[in-house]
């Protein structure tokens, strides 16, 4: 019989994957494959055609710039993204496509760059960036750990919840302890590092809502998380 599939889509790879974002993409694989799941991966850059059949969208974050060249094909693309969302498809988007998914960003410059409000909240580039690591408490992952490196403070309206309250660090705007976003199966963060292989909490989660939402269940198997482990116990004691 051939092996259930899942097919990760991981967005704009070519403008926005700074900070290794790449990395969010094959912890998923890799622990797809671990829970018995073959994966196809594929990418999707300005022009491309919106691939149907999508289970896990992941996005990653980067410069000004790259948000400026992606946002008109994002905004053409908002209405599949949008559609993927509410019908629980689960998506990670990290700083620079986070402020995206929200209303618009507007930088040190003054100029706004207009996101597709799938997520209710908006950003304003700030005096200062906010850097370095960051940890953030969530009831249902622990402890998330990462590095944040952002000028863009963002503020949630009602119809998002954090993702995270911060322990150390900025978090979204440095002013109210909320770290990230969450509406739906959809997780936003400044986040870095990459994420999730620091923290494989997030990646099971969003591994088992795909999986659920495609074959009906998930039963996942018992992963060896030592190196994950030893990793969060550094990170966490590193100056921020
Ligand atoms: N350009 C955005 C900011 O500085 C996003 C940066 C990023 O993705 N790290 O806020």
């Amino acid at each position: 019989m051939n092996k259930r599939s899942i097919t990760i889509l991981q967005l704009y790879p070519r403008d926005m994957n700074i900070y290794g974002d790449w990395g969010n993409t094959l912890v998923l694989q890799r622990r797809l494959e671990w829970h018995g799941y073959s994966v196809n991966l594929t990418e999707y850059n300005p022009g491309d055609s919106f691939p149907d059949d999508v289970d896990i969208i992941v996005g990653g974050g980067g410069q000004d710039s790259g948000q400026d060249i992606i946002q008109n094909d994002l905004l053409a693309i908002s209405q599949n993204l949008h559609k993927l969302a509410n019908d629980g498809v689960p998506m990670l988007v990290i700083c620079g496509l986070f402020q995206l998914f929200g209303k618009f960003f507007k930088t040190q410059d003054g100029h706004i760059i207009e996101g597709i409000s799938l997520l209710d909240l908006e950003t304003h580039a700030g005096p200062e960036r906010l850097t370095g690591n960051i940890i953030t408490e969530n009831k249902e992952f622990g402890e998330i750990i990462g590095y944040e490196n952002h000028s863009g403070q963002t503020f949630l309206g009602a119809g998002v919840t954090p993702l995270g309250k911060v322990i150390k660090g900025a978090g979204n705007n440095g002013q109210d302890d909320s770290e990230g976003a969450r509406y739906r199966n959809v997780i936003a963060t400044y986040m870095h590092g990459s994420l999730l292989p620091k923290n494989p909490a997030i990646a099971d989660f969003l591994i088992d809502k795909a999986v659920t939402r495609k074959y009906g269940e998930f039963t996942p198997s018992v992963i060896d998380d030592r190196f994950a482990e030893q990793a969060r116990n550094v990170a966490v004691k590193r100056p921020r």
